[in-house]
């Protein structure tokens, strides 16, 4: 399908649009009806298939700009994907008003990032250590939580963050959509899927 011929938002579809993206790429084109339907989805997809706009232009339809509470979390294995996931939901945003979207990595100081979520955000992007401190803090909660993604997956596994992962997940509504996406299929990873989603529908390109 074409970008517009997906119900999404005008807004969204302009973005779309000012991006440069005419045609859905392959992984968009086969995870984003499933993705619009509210469906658990299981990509194996690498970077460079244009996987970030697909569950980006998934969660930006599906929030409520008006609650300004955290309704979208995306878990990367590093600081570098997560800055780049960060900005390019930023520009998919770019035309839809009061839409924040905030950074929680490790390796820079806590604080100021407790403050930004004082203020709220309504998608948040971390790594897993980072994500966990602040829960255990409060500083960042999950009730709102409508769409968890998890982020090159097998690299996040690869790097030993199963057991932070699971403690994260464990903070989030158990009512919610989870995107899961990987670059390889392997036995830990359906084990992931298996704990984490509900009747995922299966995509590989
Ligand atoms: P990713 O796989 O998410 O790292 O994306 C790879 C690159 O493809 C990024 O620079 C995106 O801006 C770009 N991109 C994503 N979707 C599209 C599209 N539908 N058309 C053209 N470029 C795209």
């Amino acid at each position: 399908p074409e970008f517009s011929s997906l119900a999404l938002k005008p807004a969204l579809l302009d973005n779309i649009a000012a991006l440069g993206y005419t045609h859905p790429t392959p992984i968009q084109a086969e995870s984003l009806p499933h993705i619009l339907e509210g469906n658990d989805v299981i990509a194996q997809a690498k970077t460079g298939s244009g996987k970030t706009a697909a569950f980006g232009i998934g969660l930006l339809s599906r929030l409520d700009v008006g609650n300004f509470k955290v309704q979208a979390m995306i878990i990367c294995p590093t600081r570098e994907l997560a800055d780049q996931v960060c900005k390019e939901i930023r520009q998919l945003a770019r035309f839809t008003h009061n839409i924040k979207v905030l950074a929680l990595c490790g390796g820079v100081p806590v604080a100021p990032q407790r403050d930004s979520l004082l203020h709220g955000a309504h998608v948040v992007v971390g790594t897993p250590g980072r994500l966990q401190e602040h829960l255990q803090k409060h500083s960042l909660h999950l009730e709102h939580l409508k769409v968890l993604v998890l982020d090159e997956a097998d690299r996040m596994l690869d790097m030993g963050f199963a057991d932070i992962i699971t403690d994260v997940v464990s903070h989030a509504p158990s009512h919610r959509q989870t995107l899961l996406f990987s670059a390889t299929y392997s036995d830990p990873i359906r084990k992931l899927s298996l704990s984490f989603q509900f009747k995922p529908v299966s995509i590989s390109i």
